[in-house]
Order: structure tokens, then sequence, then C-alpha cells
């Protein structure tokens, strides 16, 4: 069974100023699974986050809900304050009242209120469905592909060879170069554009760490980060 407790942070008054906290307190209340709400006026300094600590302990609470700002800023935070007293640190989820909310909606503090309590809302339907996960180290190739063999391309398949990575740059054209090999002169400066290209491509194409294949396509990819599969259709017999 989730036990459930929602934290409110004001952010001094960067959400307190534009939303209504004591009724998003209230609403929380009553939402599905909830057995403890609270509010805070930083909950991310030490004070807030011991007040957390100690609800989880006296409350039994095994889901947390924090209200505050963007999970980019304290989302990791909060996830090593609900483990550091023996929560899976999964098993949070933070409604963005300040980047999504307050500051946003700061003329209308009706509106921001009710947007506030339905951040809230789904947030607690979020968490009671959340399940503990687990972190786990896999093996990885450090191997690039780099699809598209313009500047773009080639510019990032030597980068990436030259920090020592193997690269396979695949082009669906019988030649790299792409847009910039049919330009003379670039804007704004007025350079010749093959000058600064075919050494480049010369580059790729002698490079020990690189692959070029040209005149291919990439028909399948699947997999996920560090470990893609790819399957690559060359065109013609090199
Ligand atoms: C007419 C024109 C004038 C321009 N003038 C200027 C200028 O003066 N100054 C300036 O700075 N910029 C200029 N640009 C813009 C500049 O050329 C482009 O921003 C730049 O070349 C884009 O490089 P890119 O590598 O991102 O893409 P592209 O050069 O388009 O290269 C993409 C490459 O990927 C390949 N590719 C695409 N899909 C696949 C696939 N599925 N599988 C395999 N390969 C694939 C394509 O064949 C191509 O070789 C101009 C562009 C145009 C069209
Ligand atoms: S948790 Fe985020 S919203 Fe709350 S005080 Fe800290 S920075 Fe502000």
């Amino acid at each position: 069974m989730a036990r459930i407790g929602v934290f409110i942070c004001h952010c001094g008054t960067n959400i307190a100023g534009t939303v209504d906290i004591a009724k998003v307190v209230e609403a929380a209340k009553r939402m599905p699974m909830v057995v403890f709400v609270d509010d805070n006026r930083y909950t991310c300094s030490e004070p807030g986050q011991a007040s957390v600590r100690e609800a989880i302990i006296e409350n039994r609470l095994n889901r947390v809900v924090i209200g505050s700002c963007s999970p980019r800023m304290h989302e990791n935070t909060f996830r090593r304050t609900i483990a550091s007293v023996g929560l899976n640190p999964y098993l949070l989820e933070v409604a963005n009242l300040r980047e999504h909310c307050s500051w946003v909606h700061s003329g209308d503090r009706v509106a921001a209120t009710a947007k506030a309590i339905e951040l809230v809302r789904m947030a607690v339907a979020k968490v009671a469905r959340d399940e503990a996960l687990f972190p786990k180290q896999i093996g990885l190739t450090k191997r690039a592909l780099v699809i598209g063999g313009g500047i773009a391309g080639i510019q990032a398949a030597l980068d990436i060879a030259d920090s020592g990575h193997e690269v396979i740059l695949v082009e669906r054209e019988p030649s790299i170069g792409g847009r910039m090999a049919q330009l003379d002169k670039t804007f704004p400066t007025l350079d010749c554009s093959a000058c600064i290209l075919t050494p480049k491509m010369v580059d790729v194409a002698q490079h020990p760490n690189i692959t070029l294949l040209t005149y291919a396509e990439v028909e399948k990819l699947s997999g996920f980060v560090g470990n893609f599969n790819v399957e690559i259709l060359q065109k013609v017999k090199r």
C-alpha cells in the first residue's frame, strides 16, 4: 500500500509569491494515498531536507512528491535525501511548481494555484505507480556511428576519432561533403568552401580510427544508449 508524502516548497517568494501554498497543501491532503503533507520555505536547504527525512521515518512514508523547482535542479538532491533514510531513490517525483508554474503565471495567482494543484496531482498519481529501480552496470562498445557526411558529420567523426574512439561514418551519397561541397564561397567571411572542406575530407579518408562507408544507408537501428545495433545497407560493392 502506497503511503505518499507531499512536500510543497515556497522557494522564498519564487513559488509562494504567486502560488497559494496553503491551498495546494489542503488539496494535496485529499489526494489518494497521500498520508502526509508539509510545506517548507526552502526544501533543498539542510533543514528542509531534514524535515523530509523526519517525516518519512515518523509517518512510514514509502513514496515522496516534492513540489518545487525543475527536476533538473534538485531531483538528485532529493533522491539522495530519501535514500539516506532507506527509501528507494526512484520512488520520488518532482512537481515543477516554479519553472512550469509560478515563474510563467506570475500575473494570475488563481490560475497558477489551480495549475500547481494539478501538477501535484499528476506527480502523486505517477509516484503511486512508480516501481523501485536499481542501477546496474553493463558493458559498452566505445565505437560511434555518425550518420551523414556533411560538414557536421565530418567534423563530429574527426573529433570523436581524434579523441581515440572508433567511428563508422555513413554517407548515403557516393561522396562525403554534403551541401558545403556544392558551395564556392561561404557567407559571411567569403572563405573558399573547398579550402575548408577538402582537407577535412582527406583527414576522414586517412584517419586510422574512421571507417568511411559511402553510398550506404542505415537500414535498421535498435538497442539503447551504449549498446546500439545497426544494420547498414551498402548500395554497391566497394
Ligand atoms: C544554397 C545554400 C547556400 C548556403 N550558403 C552558406 C553560406 O554562405 N555560409 C554558411 O555558413 N552556410 C551556408 N549554407 C548552409 C551550410 O551549407 C549548411 O548549414 C551546412 O553545409 C550543413 O551541413 P550539415 O553537415 O549539417 O548537412 P549537409 O551538408 O546537408 O550534410 C548532410 C549529409 O548527410 C547525408 N545524409 C542525409 N541523410 C542520410 C542518411 N539517412 N544516411 C546517410 N547519409 C545521410 C547527406 O547526403 C549529406 O551528405 C548554405 C546552404 C545552402 C543550401
Ligand atoms: S528546492 Fe528548488 S524550489 Fe525549493 S528552495 Fe530549493 S531551489 Fe527553490
